[in-house]
């Protein structure tokens, strides 16, 4: 069975390239009916708060991406890890090392000045500690080292870089413990992925320099491996790493934004994967096809663009009354007072075609929520004297209607504006200024009909001069 898993660092929101890691591994194991693990990898103790742990958790419920199992916390498992160390020690796969920061600093001087890359020496391998007659200092607490193979390779087959190779000589021996009990990132993905049965390690490819040494731990504690595969970054349209210049970076920042989830996941699985030329599929059709054979090669460029026309997309198909629940509580957070318009629903199905966002439906949707008068400069470019007598008429007209809905709002439209020999815009743009205070609304007679009777008469006495 594929278990895949998400592995966040609570060191800050939930970022865009955290998202599609998430939304990857959960596709793949919802396509091969596998199981999504989420483990949050909480060691890294300065940097890690409960509030990243909330947001984490937040962007990835908003994004529809549920998890089996979960969600772990490395912080709570450092007895096993202890375990695991116990036997890379008995095994001598790993040993104490207690160079101290100093120590370590000198050495990297030392390494420097010669030109050669830093890396720790293996002075506190058993072998070398004896033949030095190094000693541990009394009451010192030691970190533990793992002892990467001298010779040979490591290889691992990357299921979107293809195979990777490196020489063992390239390798230190890396920290596996600190002396605190607290493992580092190498060590502690590679119990809990061992652990979790994880198949297959999907992740950013900011880590696929680490999965050599991982490989190496796996193999000295006999392990099977993962598969893996690491995606492409996320850059911006500058071709620089992701960053708040580019905008949002923090998913959660989207549902404030007005994008709705569905566009997201859309957006986020288009965003460095393809699935022949389709652009728009639901959550269902990426669950059935996506593979990591059609992950892209190279990085992927961000495009707030093409995010927003996802969004109008979805926005213009979804359904009416699910929107209207989505617009509800903006249009009451900017004033708006829902009870004194018509339905929500009615005003979102005439309004979301235009829309790109759900903020920009609940603007629009506003005018039927709110007072709004048109400011004096407006008023006076509209409304005049010329124009009066005909706003005289629709009222008359509007009044007399048996049926307030758009067609006999049209004809009487219609109707006075040739008794006035007036173009459409002439009468129409008074009626707007008067009615909802704004030059421009979608189509007249649906937002008169929508408006209600009562309103629209009341605001063309208001400016007719009656
Ligand atoms: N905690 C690591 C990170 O957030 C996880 C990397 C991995 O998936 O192995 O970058």
């Amino acid at each position: 069975m594929i278990r895949t898993r998400f592995a966040p660092s609570p060191t800050g929101y939930l970022h865009l390239g955290g998202a599609r890691t998430a939304l990857y591994s959960w596709a793949y194991a919802r396509r091969h009916g596998g199981k999504f693990i989420l483990r949050i990898e909480d060691t890294d103790l300065e940097r890690s708060t409960e509030a990243s742990v909330q947001a984490i958790l937040d962007g990835m419920r908003w994004l529809g991406l549920d998890w089996d199992e979960g969600p772990f916390f490395q912080m709570q498992r450092l007895a096993r890890y202890r375990e695991v160390i116990e036997q890379l020690l008995r095994d001598g796969h790993a040993y104490p090392c207690y160079a101290t920061r100093e120590e370590l600093d000198a050495l990297r001087e030392q390494q420097r000045a010669r030109n050669e890359k830093p890396r720790y020496d293996g002075r506190w391998r058993p072998e070398n500690a004896k033949s030095r007659g190094l000693t541990p200092p009394a009451g010192a607490k030691p970190v533990i080292r793992f002892r990467n193979p001298d010779v040979g390779e490591v290889s691992f087959t990357d299921l979107v870089k293809g195979t990777i190779t490196v020489a063992n000589s390239e390798l230190d021996d890396l920290v596996l413990l600190r002396a605190d009990g607290v493992p580092t990132y190498n060590f502690g993905v590679v119990v809990d992925d061992l652990d979790m049965l994880i198949t297959d390690v999907i992740r950013g490819d900011d880590h696929v320099n680490n999965t050599p040494r991982q490989v190496n731990i796996m193999q000295a504690l006999g392990a099977q491996l993962p598969r893996f595969a690491h995606v492409p970054m996320i850059l911006g349209a500058d071709g620089e790493r992701l960053s708040k210049r580019h905008g949002a970076v923090s998913v959660m920042q989207y549902p404030e934004e007005g994008m709705l989830p569905e566009a997201m996941v859309n957006y986020l699985a288009r965003l460095g994967w393809s699935h022949g030329d389709a652009e728009l599929f639901s959550r269902d059709q990426l669950v059935e096809w996506f593979d990591l054979k059609h992950v892209s090669h190279s990085a992927a460029q961000f495009d707030p663009a093409k995010l927003r026309w996802m969004n109008h997309q979805y926005l213009k198909t979804a359904d009416s009354d699910a929107l209207a629940a989505l617009v509800a509580p903006r249009i009451e957070r900017d004033g708006g007072v829902l009870a004194d318009g018509p339905p929500l629903a009615a005003v979102v199905a005439l309004l979301k075609d235009r829309a790109e966002t759900l903020n920009a439906l609940a603007e629009s949707a506003m005018m039927f929520y709110r007072e709004l008068h048109a400011e004096a400069a407006l008023l006076a470019q509209h409304i005049n004297d010329a124009v009066r007598p005909a706003l005289r008429d629709l009222e008359a007209a509007f009044s007399a209607l048996a049926d307030w809905s758009h067609d006999p709002i049209n004809a009487a439209v219609q109707e006075v504006m040739k008794r006035h020999k007036l173009k459409m815009p002439a009468l129409a743009m008074p009626v707007r200024v008067a009615v909802f205070g704004l030059a421009q609304t979608p189509a007249l007679a649906h937002v008169l009909a929508l408006a209600g009777r009562q309103r629209v008469l009341a605001r063309l006495q208001q400016y007719s001069g009656t």
